[in-house]
């Protein structure tokens, strides 16, 4: 297929969207249409001269934002669409044609991601009204995260939990690590053991060994593990219990304070964007360098455990807004992990940011390395996208 692939990552209140060409050195046409359903909803993008615009909608929800996307294509048509779906439970381990038994079985794994699915799918909905002509393809956050062997998914809870409720450890940002470590075997010539580290708003650890996930922070939903933005990562399970009976908190305010008031902003009770703890970490505020330090330590305590999971360990992967652009963050990780035998490079760790990718260690034999591979999670959906065409094609 040589036409590109619209992808599109559809949120309850926004659709963001890439128009990924083919041919790799070609432009995206990306962008993000939000508030949708709010009265005030907008378009902004970035035209293929690399220019930005905005786009006032108006009171438009999410078919009326798509053909305002599909307007602002500048004439080029979509070959496909690949959505992105946060869920696909048990049942999907790759990308999906989507047809209506699909969308049934994106909706019956909705209670594992109720925020998330039912927001990708009214993506779905709207796309399929807009283009029923062009083929849908739905590729899972979680669906890298399948080939965890039951020691790394099961929970050491009753079985019948796992048979009949499905409560087992899933993992995210699978699409994000594929792509990463995919990456590092190809920049490394191998098929390697890596650790990745994707750290954005949201984190998470992986451990990869030729292409196959084996172990990863994120679990049932994607609160567990790391220290994120504004989620909490690991807290004891005995928490819940203790808040609600001290403080008499319902559980509705407990899974809010962890999702949206704890990690970095928690921590800091200043910010969840790691800009602004690093600046104020320089100038001395006590809370913003806890954060840091928490996060950071609870980052090198993740790998460590997950390098149990690589029969060899070839190097770290380090991605995300923060893996990509923070030397400090990598810095700190590194140094928290001295038995690995690591050596970070000062110079390459400093100036390989915003976008750049590279090794930011010292080569030597039987070394792991450390990278930092700007992760592309939109050019990922787009190839699972074309890739599952071209089979069903044959
Ligand atoms: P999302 O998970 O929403 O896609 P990103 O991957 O864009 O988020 O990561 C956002 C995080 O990256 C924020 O905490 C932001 O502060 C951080 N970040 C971006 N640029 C820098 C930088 N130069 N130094 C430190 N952190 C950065």
């Amino acid at each position: 297929m040589n036409e590109p692939v619209l992808v599109i990552n559809c949120g309850s209140s926004s659709i963001k969207y890439a128009l990924v060409p083919a041919a790799a050195d070609q432009p995206r046409l990306t962008g993000l249409a939000e508030r949708l359903g709010s009265g005030d909803a907008r378009l902004k993008g970035v035209d293929s001269r690399g220019e930005a615009f905005t786009r006032d909608l108006g009171d438009a929800g999410h078919v009326e934002a798509l053909a305002a996307i599909l307007e602002g294509l500048e004439g080029r048509r979509p070959g496909a669409v690949g959505h992105r779906i946060v869920h696909g439970g048990e049942q999907f381990t790759r990308a999906a044609l989507i047809d209506d038994e699909v969308v049934a079985a994106i909706e019956a794994t909705s209670a594992l991601a109720p925020l998330h699915n039912p927001a990708n799918l009214q993506g779905v909905a709207a796309t399929r009204a807009l283009f029923a002509e062009l083929p849908q393809v739905a590729v899972f956050d979680t669906a890298f995260h399948q080939s965890l062997p039951p020691r790394a998914y099961r929970y050491a809870l009753p079985e019948a939990l796992y048979r009949e409720h499905g409560i087992r450890r899933y993992g995210f940002h699978g699409t994000s690590h594929a792509y990463v470590s995919a990456r590092a075997d190809a920049l490394a010539g191998i098929e390697g053991g890596w650790l990745t580290a994707h750290l954005g708003n949201g984190c998470s650890t992986a451990a990869v060994w030729q292409g196959q996930s084996l172990d990863t922070s994120m679990g049932l939903t994607p609160l567990e593990g790391l220290v994120m933005g504004t989620r909490s990562g690991d807290v004891d399970p005995g928490l819940h219990a203790h808040l609600a009976r001290e403080l008499g908190w319902s559980l509705e305010r407990i899974n809010d304070v962890l999702n949206r008031g704890s990690g970095l902003l928690g921590l800091s009770g200043l910010s969840n964007d790691m800009r602004e703890l690093e600046a104020a970490a320089e100038a001395g505020h006590a809370g913003a360098a806890l954060a840091v330090e928490v996060f950071c330590s609870r980052i090198a305590k993740s790998l460590a455990a997950l390098s149990c999971a690589l029969p060899r360990l070839d190097g770290i992967v380090f991605t995300g807004g923060i893996g990509e652009n923070s030397p400090r963050v990598r810095e700190q990780v590194v140094a928290l992990l001295p038995h690995f035998g690591l050596a970070l490079d000062p110079e390459a760790n400093r100036e390989t940011i915003r976008g750049h990718e590279g090794r930011i260690d010292a080569p030597a034999p039987n070394r792991p390395a450390l990278w930092v591979i700007p992760t592309d999670e939109e050019g990922r959906i787009a190839d699972e996208t074309r890739q599952l065409l071209g089979e069903t094609a044959r």
